[in-house]
């Protein structure tokens, strides 16, 4: 069966998305540091095709360095084992400069990625995610994981890649 799998930093929402996709809380959604969370993984299935699902977690240890390695790390396990990458970015924050790091990896892999611009729950947000076109990675799909907004479409977009 096909794996995406989902990346980004800590609480961009990746959790949240995971959760409403395998309809199942298996995964550890918080926002809060400092727990260390665990890959997971779930079955989900959209327009009859059916797919693995990974949640990356990563670890928080601390330290930055670390913290940082460990999300490259958690980026790099999910570019040997998924089939489509799931790049999740924060409209709330904008860019920063892990999602530019990681950003920076996937722009090497040839691998189908996807990007996501989560927390779009209003209009504004929707007009700002333009800047997400900097991260290089080309088109990007906006959402609201809370709501499910725009989900449809992400959707719709990865099983084509699968
Ligand atoms: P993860 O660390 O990337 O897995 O992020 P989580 O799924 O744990 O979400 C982190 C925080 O963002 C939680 O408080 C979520 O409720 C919140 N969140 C997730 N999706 C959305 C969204 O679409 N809109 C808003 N406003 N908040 C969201
Ligand atoms: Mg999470």
């Amino acid at each position: 069966m096909s794996i995406v799998a989902i990346v980004g930093r800590p609480n961009v929402g990746k959790s949240t998305l995971f959760n409403r996709l395998i309809q199942r809380r298996e995964a550890i959604t918080d926002a809060v540091s400092g727990v260390t969370r665990d890959r997971h993984y779930g079955k989900s299935d959209w327009n009859g095709k059916e797919f693995s699902l990974i949640d990356t977690g990563g670890y928080v240890l601390g330290s930055d360095d670390v913290f940082e390695a460990e999300i490259d790390h958690q980026v790099e396990l999910a570019i040997d084992e998924a089939d489509v990458i799931l790049f999740m970015v924060d409209a709330e924050d904008g860019i920063t400069g892990m999602d530019e790091d990681v950003a920076t990896l996937l722009r090497k892999i040839k691998k189908p990625v996807v990007l996501a611009v989560n927390k779009v729950d209003n209009p504004e947000r929707e007009a700002n995610a333009v800047e997400f076109y900097n991260l290089g990675l080309g088109d990007y799909f906006t959402l609201s994981s809370t709501s499910g907004s725009g989900t449809g479409d992400l959707l719709d977009k990865i099983v084509e890649l699968l």
